[in-house]
C-alpha cells in the first residue's frame, strides 16, 4: 500500500468460539495459512477471540510460533480497581496482546459507548502498549441525513483528543448499516471514507502519521468481495466478523490478490 503500509486482516470473532474451539480453529487456521502455495507473507493477520480465549491463544501461538497476532474485543478505560466484568489493557498486555479493538458499533449501541468513553479507552490502550484498533462508523439514519463522511470524521476526531502525534494506531471504517447485513459499501465508498478519515490522521497527528496508519474497511466483507477494496489506494486491509469464523472464507480473504 501507499506508504509501505503493511495490510491487516483482522477477524473479529465477537462472542463466538470458547476456548477449546479456539485451540482448535487457530490450530487450522495455521495450518492453512502456511499451507498456502502462494505467500501471504506481505498481509499481516490479526485475530480477536473473546477475551477467556486469549490465554489458551497465547500458549498456542507463542508455543507454535505461528505468525498470527491478536489481542482483545474491547477493554477497559481504568487500569484495575472495583470494575466488576471489566478487563483492562495490562492485562491484555501480560498475554501478548498487540491490539486491541475500541468502539465497535457494538459497544457504542449496546453498552453506550460514547466519544468520551472510546478517547479514555484508546488512551488506555497507547498507555499498555497496545495498538488499538479503533472503529467508526454511520448509521443507514446518519448516512441519509448527514452524508457519508460526517459521522465517522467526527468519531475520529473525538477519539484522536490527546493521542500524540506518533501514536501507532488503526483505524477501521465499518460502516452499520453494511455490518453482518451481508451488504457491504462498495469499494468506491470506503476509499472516499478511508481517504476523509486519512486526512483528519494528518490534521490532528501529523503527515507521517496518516501516511504510516492503516485504516481498515468492515462490513460483511467475503473472500469474494476483499479484492474490490484492497484495490484501493486508502483502504490497507479489512476487520471481518462473520466471515473470520470460516476458516477457508478467512483464509481465502487473507490470500486476496488485488
Ligand atoms: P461482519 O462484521 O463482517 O460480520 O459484517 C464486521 C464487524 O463487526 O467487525
Amino acid at each position: 500500500q501507499p506508504g509501505g503500509r503493511i495490510p491487516l486482516i483482522a477477524g473479529n470473532w465477537k462472542m463466538n468460539l470458547d476456548h477449546l474451539q479456539s485451540i482448535a480453529f487457530v490450530q487450522k487456521l495455521a495450518w492453512n495459512l502456511k499451507d498456502a502455495s502462494h505467500s501471504y507473507s506481505d498481509v499481516e493477520v490479526a485475530i480477536f477471540p473473546p477475551f477467556t480465549d486469549l490465554r489458551s491463544v497465547q500458549t498456542l501461538i507463542s508455543a507454535d510460533k505461528l505468525e498470527l497476532a491478536y489481542g482483545g474485543q474491547d477493554l477497559s478505560a481504568a487500569d484495575s480497581g472495583a470494575y466488576t466484568g471489566e478487563i483492562s489493557g495490562q492485562f491484555l498486555a501480560k498475554l501478548d496482546c498487540a491490539y486491541v479493538i475500541i468502539g465497535h458499533s457494538e459497544r457504542r449501541t449496546m453498552h453506550n459507548e460514547t466519544d468520551e468513553v472510546v478517547a479514555a479507552k484508546v488512551a488506555a490502550a497507547l498507555k499498555h502498549g497496545l495498538v488499538p484498533v479503533l472503529c467508526v462508523g454511520e448509521t443507514a439514519e446518519d448516512l441519509e441525513k448527514f452524508g457519508p463522511s460526517a459521522v465517522p470524521v467526527a468519531q475520529l476526531k473525538a477519539a484522536l483528543v490527546g493521542v500524540p502525534s506518533t501514536a501507532n494506531i488503526v483505524v477501521a471504517y465499518e460502516p452499520v448499516w453494511a455490518i453482518g447485513s451481508g451488504q457491504a459499501a462498495t469499494p468506491e465508498q470506503a476509499e472516499n471514507v478511508c481517504a476523509a478519515l486519512r486526512t483528519v490522521l494528518a490534521e490532528t497527528l501529523s503527515d507521517e502519521a496518516a501516511a504510516a496508519t492503516r485504516i481498515l474497511y468492515g462490513g460483511s466483507v467475503k473472500s469474494g468481495n476483499i479484492a474490490g477494496f484492497m484495490r484501493e489506494p486508502n483502504v490497507d486491509g479489512a476487520l471481518v466478523g462473520g466471515a473470520s469464523l470460516d476458516l477457508d472464507e478467512f483464509s481465502a480473504i487473507v490470500r486476496f490478490k488485488k
